[in-house]
């Protein structure tokens, strides 16, 4: 079964869906005040009052924290510590954009493969120079293939770089710029190798879903996702564009 991946989506998607799903919110935010207020102001008559100055706070720092993704986005500089805030809106947010991209039929892969853009857009905009030894190339082991009987996941000098599967060409990268390569089975492992290791930057390599997720998880680390192919479906003999790893990967990458 082919399953080749349709252009790239702009990461003007994402962006001009979290906007939505942010005026959204405040929308069902307000309506569920008005309807809450009668019952809240039995208790006591300050207590709508207050539920309202707390909900307009959450709403001030959400729409801050879009302001600055919007900012980053078309190219102005952000602290980093305004870029947490940021991330913080985002992931909030994150299962109201896929819910409203859904509404207006943006399958979620769609909307996943935008919000990837956009990290990898933010990532390159802290023109990132890191010593070869703190950055991790994170490989999902469905990228082996399958007749392979060499254990690279405990070890991956154990593959003989036969060129039958890209981890050869990953590992000589690798060795090339000096940086540590891990092939995981799982999500889990992944964030096993990114605890013991300590890396300052990861680039993941993994289908849509697994991106987005790790992306999220191991946030402030800056994560630049590579998306594989799968040209026998999902989870086998998957592959991924190796010049797209190696030119991402000099761009991070401090010379040696
Ligand atoms: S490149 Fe390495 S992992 Fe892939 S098939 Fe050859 S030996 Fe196995």
């Amino acid at each position: 079964m082919s399953a080749i991946l349709p252009a790239r989506p702009r990461k003007r998607l994402f962006l001009g869906l979290t906007l939505a799903g942010f005026l959204v919110s405040c929308a069902v935010a307000f309506a569920a005040w008005r309807l809450a207020s009668p019952g809240l102001s039995q208790i006591s008559p300050w207590l709508p009052w207050v539920v309202a100055a707390a909900l307009a706070l959450l709403v001030l720092a959400v729409a801050f924290g879009v302001g600055l993704i919007i900012l980053a986005a078309l190219g102005f500089p952000v602290l980093t510590v305004a870029q947490r805030l940021a991330w913080w809106a985002l992931n909030l947010l994150f299962p109201v954009v896929i819910t409203l991209g859904r509404l207006l039929d943006f399958d979620r892969p769609r909307i996943e493969r935008s919000f990837i853009e956009l990290s990898n857009h933010l990532v390159r905009g802290r023109s990132l120079h890191i010593s070869p030894d703190r950055v991790l190339i994170l490989v999902p082991h469905c990228i082996q293939l399958d007749l392979c009987n060499h254990r690279i996941t405990h070890k991956i000098e154990n593959c003989k770089q036969c060129g039958r599967c890209p981890v050869g060409d990953l590992l000589r990268i690798a060795l090339q710029l000096g940086v540590h390569l891990a092939v995981v089975p799982g999500g889990t492992l992944a964030r096993q190798v990114v605890k013991s290791l300590r890396p300052r930057a990861v680039l993941a390599i993994a289908c849509e879903r697994d991106l987005v997720s790790g992306i999220q998880d191991i946030f402030p680390l800056p994560v630049v996702g590579v998306l594989n192919d799968r040209p026998n479906g999902p989870c086998c003999n998957t592959t991924v564009d190796v010049d797209a790893v190696e030119r991402n990967l000099r761009a991070i990458v401090a010379p040696r």
